[in-house]
């Protein structure tokens, strides 16, 4: 469909040739749960910096934690990538990214489990996650740093019929109130090949944790852990001993898709928003909007939005055939980050000293751009390792 007279990033169809009638009705379903039991209180969750435990459920009612994950295990199948492309869009609408990180950190919590846990352990932990009852979190990062993963340092310890835990991740997303944590550690020698995945309870002897703030996402649990001595359970390693690397890398490829999804949605709100401003607000008897300065912001904003979800939608069809495009995806991110800050910025700019006050979506996005462009692999990493796919 061609683009005419411009309302909203979120009445307009996805590419004519990937979207359909059912991609519509789930956008209904996710409009309708995000108007009625997120948007009217995000305000109130920010600077409150959590939400309620119960959205879990709610968005479990909905079948949004769901969907995606096998039907053995309580989950809904995406038939294909643009599900997930419609969620980003519809849950970017209310503005904080911070409530979707938490609500979703399962996404990056799962995944490693589905692809390499057990049976048991799988029929233990994802079923309740799914419904709501309990909570997913990923702990990959330390204080020692993230980017360079296969040099982390958190070490488990064999012990008859448990490992020893020691060392402390950091930055981690749902952090405080997780029930299941998807920890990676060292059990083996330097590097890639001594990795392992453990799942870690919450009430694990020997294990703490403590609240992080941020720069934004503010409603969602940040937190740093730390592994004391913290005794686990054999039957809780995640597939097997020195085998993990493999798991947290096939993660990455799923959040990037999602962190790019999610990035380009939210600079879409940043253009409606600017663009319903700038329609409004008078300077000099005229309206912004009839500035040419300020006109051609707006353009260059939907130029860079455009690029990128067609980017996005092509790079999701590859993964939807099968390929893994890591040159691709790494880019990808980074083009939707960009797009993002370049949104974020222009529409603060647009909005003037509005912009600049709190409870104002583009000020609560200008805040997250930067989460972003770091969190599931830098712009510098991604640059990196797209460079190591050309083999310049
Ligand atoms: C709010 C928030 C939530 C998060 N949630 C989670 C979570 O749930 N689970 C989890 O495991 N982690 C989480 N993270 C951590 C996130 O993934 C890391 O912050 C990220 O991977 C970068 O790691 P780092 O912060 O240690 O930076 P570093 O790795 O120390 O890097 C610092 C800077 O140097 C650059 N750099 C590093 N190496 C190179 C290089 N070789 N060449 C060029 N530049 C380089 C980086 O791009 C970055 O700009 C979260 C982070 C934030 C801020």
């Amino acid at each position: 469909m061609a683009l005419g007279e411009f309302n909203s990033w979120f009445d307009q169809p996805l590419s004519s040739q990937f979207y359909g009638e059912e991609h519509e009705s789930w956008r209904q379903v996710l409009r309708k749960f995000v108007d009625a039991e997120i948007a009217p209180h995000v305000d109130e969750w920010e600077e409150a910096g959590e939400f309620p435990r119960a959205l879990y459920t709610k968005a479990a009612e909905i079948g949004l934690l769901q969907l995606g994950y096998p039907e053995a295990y309580g989950g809904t199948p995406a038939p294909d990538p643009y599900w997930h492309i419609v969620t980003s869009m519809e849950l970017a609408r209310h503005g904080a990214g911070g409530v979707n990180a938490s609500l979703n950190s399962h996404g990056i919590g799962l995944p490693p489990l589905l692809a390499l846990g057990s049976p048991a352990l799988k029929e233990r932990v994802v079923p309740a996650v799914l419904a709501g009852e309990k909570i997913s979190a990923l702990a990959i990062t330390e204080p020692s740093g993230g980017s360079d993963v296969a040099n982390l340092r958190t070490s488990a310890r064999r012990d008859g019929d448990h490992y020893v835990v020691n060392g402390s991740k950091v930055f981690i997303t749902s952090g405080m109130r997780a029930d299941y944590y998807t920890v990676a550690v060292r059990t083996g020698g330097e590097g890639r090949r001594g990795i392992s995945l453990l799942l870690i309870e919450r009430d694990a002897p020997g294990f703490t944790r403590t609240s992080l703030k941020k720069m934004g996402w503010w409603a969602s649990d940040t937190a740093t852990l730390y592994f004391d001595d913290c005794r686990v359970p054999v039957e809780n390693l995640i597939g097997e001993e020195n085998q993990g690397f493999m798991g947290i890398m096939l993660n990455f490829n799923s959040e990037r898709l999602g962190l790019a999804s999610s990035a380009n949605a939210f600079a879409m709100v940043c253009m409606d928003e600017a663009v319903a401003w700038a329609r409004e607000r008078k300077t000099f008897g005229k309206r912004l909007a009839d500035h040419q300065v300020i006109r051609h912001k707006l353009a260059e904003m939907a130029k860079r939005i455009l690029a990128t979800q067609r980017f996005l939608e092509t790079t999701a069809w590859q993964v939807d055939q099968g390929e893994v495009p890591v040159a691709e995806l790494s880019l990808l991110k980074v083009q939707a980050t960009e797009t993002m800050e370049y949104c974020a910025r222009e529409a603060v700019q647009i909005f003037g000293g509005m912009g600049f006050m709190r409870g104002n979506k583009v000020e609560r996005i200008y805040r997250e751009v930067r989460v972003n462009a770091i969190g599931g692999g830098s712009e510098e990493i991604m640059r990196d390792l797209a460079a190591r796919q050309f083999k310049f």
